[in-house]
């Protein structure tokens, strides 16, 4: 972990989830809190020597690798969270998420730190705060915060991944692919002097990055489309094998399943296949 400036008072801690900071004077503002105790541990600790204080903690969304770190704060009586409506809402009920993925009450296998982030108690409407152009993108999450520093320089939390994680993990999480890709295009629109991107770093232009991140949807729409028709279930398999991906712990196959499932619903939306259910499966078929 390593603190980088990106510009004026614009700073990242660098590691698998990148945590934006921006300091005014003493006071800084954080931006996520990384997956565990670990990560934010250490940026306490090297506030602490440094003399800052962390003022606000902007939670861009509720997904466990972004808020993971919030119960190591709250422990120490730190209450000042902030983010959008539906990603408070879930940050308050950390358990809507292993609900989603499970699709009823849920099995203790995905009660674990990648998938449910801290129980945060009070979390604040993130418009409130004044340094900030703030965004909402939908797609990836239900109400991701993305937001511009007064330096232009613009977090993009999940907007978009790097291609070293978009190769480890072949299936971007996302819970709607139209919202999903649109965000990459409103991202793209923004008029900023560099983007940081939560699993990634920090990018001076994101045209490439954008492209390789629509590849990687389009690849997995043509997998599916090619190998049809087929059950919804044997096409997740086959999906999961052609793109190299493992499944070693259970809650894994329930994750990866979510963005698979919103890339069927956007094939069917846009009237390239539909579903028909025979001899109790569910089929896609080319339309
Ligand atoms: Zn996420």
């Amino acid at each position: 972990m390593e603190l980088e400036n990106i510009s004026g008072n614009t700073y990242y801690f660098s590691g698998s989830t990148c945590i934006g900071m921006y300091r005014e004077g003493k006071k800084v503002t954080l931006v996520d809190t990384g997956i565990d105790d670990n990560k934010i541990r250490k940026i306490f600790n090297y506030l602490n020597e440094e003399s800052l204080f962390i003022e606000n903690v902007i939670i861009t969304h509720s997904h466990a690798d972004h808020a993971g770190g919030n119960d190591f704060l709250q422990k120490r009586g730190f209450t000042r969270f902030f983010s959008s409506e539906m990603e408070a809402f879930i940050l308050k009920h950390p358990d809507f998420f292993p609900y989603i993925l499970f699709g009823s009450s849920y099995p203790e296998f995905l009660n674990t730190k990648f998938i449910v982030p801290s129980k945060t108690e009070h979390v604040y409407p993130v418009s409130s705060l004044k340094n900030f152009t703030i965004l909402e993108f939908e797609g990836h999450s239900f109400q991701m915060v993305v937001l511009k520093t007064m330096d232009n320089i613009v977090f993009l939390a999940d907007t978009m991944f790097s291609e070293k994680i978009l190769e480890k993990h072949p299936i971007p999480f996302h819970i709607d692919t139209e919202k999903y890709l649109d965000a990459m295009v409103k991202a793209s629109d923004i008029d900023a002097d560099g983007y940081l991107i939560s699993h990634g770093g920090y990018y001076k232009t994101i045209s490439d990055l954008k492209k390789i991140n629509v590849g990687a949807v389009e690849k997995i729409q043509e997998l599916i489309e090619k190998n049809l028709p087929e059950t919804i279930e044997n096409i997740y398999s086959l999906v999961l094998k052609e793109l190299n991906i493992q499944i070693k712990e259970p809650w894994e196959y329930f994750l990866n399943r979510v963005p698979f499932l919103a890339i069927v619903k956007n094939l069917e939306k846009n009237r390239r296949i539909f579903m028909e259910s025979k001899e109790n499966k569910i089929f896609l078929k080319i339309k």
